[in-house]
């Protein structure tokens, strides 16, 4: 194998030779405590950075086993050291030379801890994945700022940032045993009878809309009511309590500007882990909740929303409805129906995103507009309906109609960002002033019918190439000559879920997609096969920049491809 050396020899021999040259230097070379894997190299310096792979042996980096010897604990470390990386990569980072010359960057993360390809700890060693922008003067090599790059930089990186030695034992400790926690306490709800549960202390509301770090000086911290409390006795930290949200329908009341949406939020995005210090780092949701919100606009393929829509005008089907163009209900019903379809067991919803026409339906207007002549069946009249025949629990912030109270087996009210447990109170206000609007959602929800989507209509390529793929942020991924919008599919938190998850989509297609499986099986083998093999396995090399994702963001990513078409 090249070492160190004869790729220095190498960079300096090519210095000043057109950019393409740099091409030469792919391949492994042995550096003193690492190897260095050099699997794709930039066309030319404006192009996407070169690729490349250090693997450090264990005996080098360090790690106490224990740091990594559960699936949950080594999902923790890898997490802490991608994010040192990136703090050492930024430091190290400067411009040399033309387009991105001079960049070393690993791939951008938020405040969740997910499984991740940019950092990998295998048996034999840890592997870190990260881009390098190959230095340039205008289109001709710089051999000499590419070698200091390569030969001295990255030894660098990995000393500060990959060996345990020079790291933050401590900080490494808390946020393995923090994780550990986290899923642990996940994996206890179910057997609580509980469908989320925020710790005592959380600090649920963020900087900003777009900083999504915790806010610090004016922030309440969370603190349960009496009649909700649950403790835990958790693995690293012992004791803690917190509000338990039951499973079933429940409230989240308040005035306006009171907390609600913040708490939801938190909830939706409790199926994930979160850093120590983010602030909601001991809220976990029942891993299967799914955002439910109005879209409209959206493409919808062949779904059976005749549980929430029927009759609608022109006759259209209801049980098997398609349009490139979803009013606000139809797309709510739409994503309820396929989020069942993906087997969900909650949902959450935020009337601040919901369409009113899909949530209620008071007497007035059932006296004004016959039922015959209102092809939707309103929420209200389904969400126990959920729970009973299909035991899918809801959460629902809803701070303008008191109709839900009859439905709701919690209600709980935000006062100036602390939560309050008003069950009781609701229910004798529902006594008191019934509403005696006519429920019309008949006896059961209605059947939920798998699709089985077909293959020809999913199609990655574009011109010549067989596959192009391209993600923009969290909420939009070009596919083949399709873009897929998912900014309403609120809990992909990393544009790398998005870049797996269109990779994911041609693996299904090659793989499952056929004229027999349906969606919930197809759902099943992907994950299945990434949950064995991991996220590698959707790329013809191995990348960096893919990031875990759940099923049911996989599937909101498939149901929106405009060109879908089911069976
Ligand atoms: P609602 O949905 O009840 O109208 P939001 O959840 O949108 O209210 O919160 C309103 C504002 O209050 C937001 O700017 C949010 O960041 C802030 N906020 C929410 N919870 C807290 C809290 N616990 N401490 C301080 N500010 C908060
Ligand atoms: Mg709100």
């Amino acid at each position: 194998m090249n070492n160190q050396d004869n790729l220095r020899q190498r960079l300096l021999q090519l210095d000043d030779s057109s950019y393409r040259a740099y091409k030469d230097i792919k391949g492994n070379y042995k550096f003193p405590d690492f190897t260095l894997i050099i699997d794709r190299v930039q066309g030319d310096p404006f192009a996407s950075p070169s690729q490349i792979r250090v693997q450090l042996p264990h005996v080098v980096a360090n790690f106490p086993s224990n740091l990594y010897q559960t699936r949950s604990r080594e999902i923790a470390l890898a997490d802490y050291l991608t994010r040192q990386l990136d703090h050492a990569a930024m430091e190290v980072s400067s411009r040399r030379g033309t387009g991105n010359s001079g960049l070393i960057a690993i791939t951008q993360i938020g405040q969740s801890v997910l499984e991740r390809t940019s950092i990998l700890i295998k048996d034999e060693f840890v592997e870190a994945r990260l881009v390098v922008g190959l230095p340039a003067r205008g289109r001709r090599i710089s051999g000499y700022q590419a070698a200091e790059m390569l030969c001295e930089d990255i030894p660098k990186l990995v000393d500060k940032a990959l060996k345990y030695q020079s790291l933050n034992h401590k900080q490494i400790q808390w946020q393995v045993e923090t994780i550990e926690d986290a899923d642990w306490l996940r994996q206890q709800l179910a057997q609580r009878g509980l469908v989320a549960f925020i710790a005592n202390g959380s600090i649920l509301p963020r900087r900003s809309g777009v900083d999504d770090r915790p806010l610090v000086e004016e922030a309440v911290a969370f603190q349960s009511p009496t009649q909700l409390q649950v403790e835990f006795n958790c693995p690293n930290r012992g004791l803690i309590k917190g509000m338990g949200i039951p499973v079933g329908v429940s409230l989240i009341v308040g005035g306006g500007y009171h907390g609600k949406s913040t708490l939801l939020r938190a909830i939706e995005v409790g199926v994930y882990n979160h850093i120590p210090g983010d602030g909601r780092e001991l809220v976990v949701t029942n891993p299967a909740a799914f955002k439910i919100r109005a879209e409209d606009g959206r493409s919808i393929a062949g779904v059976d929303i005749s549980p929430f829509i029927n009759q609608l005008p022109q006759g259209r089907s209801t049980t098997n409805f398609s349009t490139p163009n979803a009013s606000g209900s139809t797309s709510q019903a739409a994503n309820i129906i396929e989020a069942l379809e993906a087997d969900a067991q909650l949902l959450l919803v935020d009337e601040d995103t919901a369409a009113t026409n899909f949530m209620i339906r008071d007497r007035r207007m059932q006296q004004l507009i016959a039922k015959d002549k209102e092809p939707i069946t309103p929420f209200i009249d389904k969400v126990r309906q959920l729970y009973t025949d299909y035991g899918v629990s809801t959460i629902l912030v809803m701070g303008g109609s008191g109709d839900y109270f009859d439905v709701a087996d919690n209600v709980i009210a935000m006062e100036n960002f602390q939560p309050k447990d008003l069950t009781e109170k609701a229910q004798e206000i529902a006594q008191q002033y019934r509403i005696e609007r006519t429920p019309e959602g008949g006896k059961h929800f209605g059947s939920i019918t798998p699709r089985v989507p077909l293959a020809e209509s999913i199609d990655p390529s574009r011109g010549k190439r067989d596959v192009k793929l391209k993600v923009r942020n969290v909420d939009q991924v070009v596919f083949g000559s399709e873009d897929i919008d998912l900014g309403a599919v609120e809990q992909i938190v990393e544009a790398g879920q998005l870049r797996a998850i269109a990779s994911a989509i041609v693996y299904a297609k090659n793989q499952y997609i056929n004229e027999h499986n349906t969606i919930p099986e197809i759902l099943e083998r992907v994950m299945g096969d990434l949950e064995l093999l991991g996220l590698d396995i959707l790329t013809s090399f191995p990348e960096g920049n893919l990031v875990k994702f759940r099923r049911f963001e996989f599937a909101a990513a498939l149901n929106r491809l405009r060109t879908l078409k089911v069976r």
